[in-house]
């Protein structure tokens, strides 16, 4: 299994840091399970992990989806409350190069939260509904549920955008869907 279990680890040292547990209370539930690994982790450690995992997933899917951007900002997860150590997940706003639109990515307990956030500027709301009918998954304008649109609205590209990827390769393949939905379109050589 993976997970939050408490074991004795007396003399044990956590796989990422390489620091062992202390006596108390506090640092002894601060374990997790690496299933791959058939090891012990920190809790800690392993959020810290997959929080530069998630990062660099963000980095390079932005990168090949030919969107140019500024150092993704840290903010809070907006999934786990403060009380919980998963809300040490980061989530990410994104300044774009060429758009006066920003992005907020950040993982949820199971997926990747993916939004082009209301601002200045259109989005090509009617593409991204063209776009994404084919994915059921939670998906829409920010303020709209146009899951079934019915009527067009030109204000509909005022409104953000937002999809629910289910994993990384739909992460990178949505990240790719927005920058036609932004008008950055990769150009083809
Ligand atoms: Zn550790």
């Amino acid at each position: 299994m993976t997970g939050r279990i408490v074991k004795d680890m007396r003399g044990k040292t956590c796989l990422i840091c390489g620091h062992g547990w202390e006596l108390t209370a506090e640092a002894y539930s601060d374990q997790w399970h690496w299933q791959i690994h058939e090891d012990m982790v920190h809790e800690t450690c392993m959020i810290r992990y997959v929080s530069l995992q998630d990062y660099a997933l963000y980095w390079n899917a932005l990168r090949d989806a030919g969107l140019r951007f500024d150092v993704p900002a840290r903010i809070p997860n907006a999934y786990w409350s403060p009380r919980d150590r998963w809300h040490a997940r980061s989530w990410y706003r994104i300044t774009l190069l060429d758009s006066k639109r920003t992005l907020k990515v950040g993982f949820r307990k199971h997926v990747h939260h993916l939004e082009i956030e209301r601002g200045d500027g259109d989005i090509d709301a009617k593409l991204a509904i063209e776009l994404f009918k084919t994915e059921n998954v939670t998906k829409g304008l920010v303020d709209l549920d146009l899951n079934s649109p019915k009527d067009w609205s030109p204000n509909m590209n005022k409104d953000g955008w937002y999809v629910h990827a289910w994993s990384n390769e739909k992460a990178r393949e949505y990240m790719v869907y927005f920058a036609a939905v932004l008008g950055l379109e990769k150009k083809k050589p």
